[in-house]
């Protein structure tokens, strides 16, 4: 199954893309979590990426269209994926298009988690992650060290306010076009990603079984 995750930030992705990946045995590939990975080696791409993402823009184009065709290459792919996090633009929508279609396959589902501002800027302000695996802590705003591999928990830079409100303007403006991309294309399943992670991952799954 190839499956697109999308929503804005807060939606919920990363959480729910993990449940998505554990479910349907295919790799989770969050453009989010490469690129901070990056950042932390402090690799060529990641000293590119940095000032982009501690103000809440998008890395361009053409890095992230290069990333994520040399991913989606690797043999753990050959069966299906799970993108989270990418496309963000109608421009990386296009491509991953086309180098689907050069592959002989093509998107089966694109779900949107959908969700409003007040609630996006409600969880961002409160949310913590790990800052040695990534992991999210839950509940939001603990104190507590990662449930996962005992590490600090941080705050994102990108989670502090002004860049908060950024990342938001910015989904409206070049992420939100591709809700009618995929909705013309007949493959964008809605989903309120409201209610506890529990609720949203039942109703998910409910949908991709379909
Ligand atoms: P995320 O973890 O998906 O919220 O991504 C964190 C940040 O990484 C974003 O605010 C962007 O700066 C950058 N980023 C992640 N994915 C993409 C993408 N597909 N296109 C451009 N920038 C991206």
């Amino acid at each position: 199954m190839r499956i697109v995750l999308l929503g804005a930030p807060g939606a919920g992705k990363g959480t729910q893309a993990a449940r998505i990946s554990e479910r349907y045995g295919i790799p989770h590939i969050s453009t989010g979590d490469i690129l901070r990975e990056a950042v932390k080696q402090g690799t060529q791409l990641g000293r590119r990426a940095e000032s982009y993402m501690s103000r809440g823009e998008l890395v361009p184009d053409e890095v992230v269209i290069g990333i994520v065709a040399e991913r989606l290459r690797q043999p753990d792919c050959a069966k299906g994926f799970l993108l989270d996090g990418f496309p963000r633009t109608v421009a990386q929508a296009k491509a991953l298009d086309k180098a689907l279609a050069e592959t002989g396959c093509h998107l089966d589902a694109v779900v949107n988690l959908e969700i409003d501002d007040a609630e996006v800027v409600r969880r961002l302000s409160s949310r913590r992650v790990c800052g040695s695996c990534g992991a999210i802590a839950s509940p939001a705003g603990t104190s507590e060290p990662c449930a996962s591999c005992g590490g600090e928990l941080i705050t994102r830079s990108d989670d502090r306010p002004e860049a908060v409100r950024r990342r938001l303007q910015v989904y409206k403006e070049q992420t939100e076009p591709l809700v009618e991309y995929y909705s013309k294309a007949g493959i964008l399943c809605r989903e309120l990603a409201v209610g506890t992670v529990d609720e949203v991952f039942d109703r998910v799954s409910q949908t991709l079984d379909r």
